[in-house]
């Protein structure tokens, strides 16, 4: 049975003072049960920071995205290296805020997923569509495109070593949540899709589900077969928000 996953992604919010205390209040209230793991991706000034107050209490520290390039004239980027160096263990890629704003190709996004498997970082790499997407009836082939640029470089090896989050960006930050049923259908296509590469990984991979997970839908969402947890936006800005999902992480697979 695979763990579930309560992963955070501050963005770009808080200060030190406020980032410290969040921590702080996230690992004083984690829940016991190994199998629930969380993680949390503050912004890059303040990952050392939350990295020194993570040191022993088994939360996991990721970054928010990665160069793709080793090192050099990139103004204002970060390694994978440097992020391992300053005590990192994941990053997400791939983010629909990355893919829209700062114009992430898929390419570009197996490029950083490479770079982060390459410095021994867990990449959690977003997948997800549109709302145009999804009523044009396109959303298993979007899906599929953002995967197959992975898949098709990495292979199912890299994806053995990773973590997805399927975030359909209609549900990002908006208030509306996609349905278990719904979550769950693209999940299990997501899954049925590794199956094409290796049965092996793609039963293992944990496959997070993220769009305005609160503490009050996240069981039901927790609960369907091939959702392994949740990466959460707005809710990981407040402890109790977050240890809500946490709690009901631990309500569907505690011990
Ligand atoms: C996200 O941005 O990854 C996210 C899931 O945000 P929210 O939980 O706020 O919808």
């Amino acid at each position: 049975m695979r763990n579930l996953l309560v992963a955070g992604n501050w963005k770009m919010n808080g200060s030190g003072a406020a980032n410290s205390a969040l921590v702080e209040a996230v690992v004083a209230g984690r829940p016991a049960a190994s199998s629930v793991e969380l993680l949390v991706c503050p912004p890059f000034p303040y990952l050392a920071a939350v990295a020194a107050a993570l040191k022993g209490s088994g939360i996991t520290l990721g970054a928010q995205t990665v160069s793709e390039y080793d090192k050099g004239a990139y103004t204002g980027e970060v390694s994978a290296a440097m992020l391992r160096d300053i005590g990192c263990d994941a990053v997400i890629v791939g983010h629909s805020e990355r893919r829209a704003l700062y114009g992430e190709t898929s390419e570009a996004v197996a490029a950083k997923f490479a770079a982060a498997l390459a410095a021994g970082l867990l990449p959690i790499l977003c997948v997800g569509e549109t709302l145009t997407d999804r009523e044009a009836g396109n959303t298993e082939a979007v899906v599929d495109e953002q995967l197959d640029a992975v898949l098709n470089t990495a292979g199912a090896d890299g994806i053995r070593q990773a973590v997805i989050a399927y975030e359909p960006v209609w549900a990002i930050g908006t208030g509306k949540t996609a349905s278990p049923e719904q979550a769950q259908e693209v999940h299990r296509h997501i899954r049925s899709r590794i199956a094409g590469y290796d049965a092996g990984v793609a039963a293992a991979v944990q496959i997070l589900y993220g769009g305005s997970v609160k503490g009050d839908n996240a069981e039901g969402l927790f609960s369907m077969p091939d959702i392994d947890g949740g990466l959460i936006g707005g809710a990981s800005l407040k402890a109790d928000d977050f240890l809500a999902i946490a709690e009901a992480a631990t309500r569907v697979r505690g011990s």
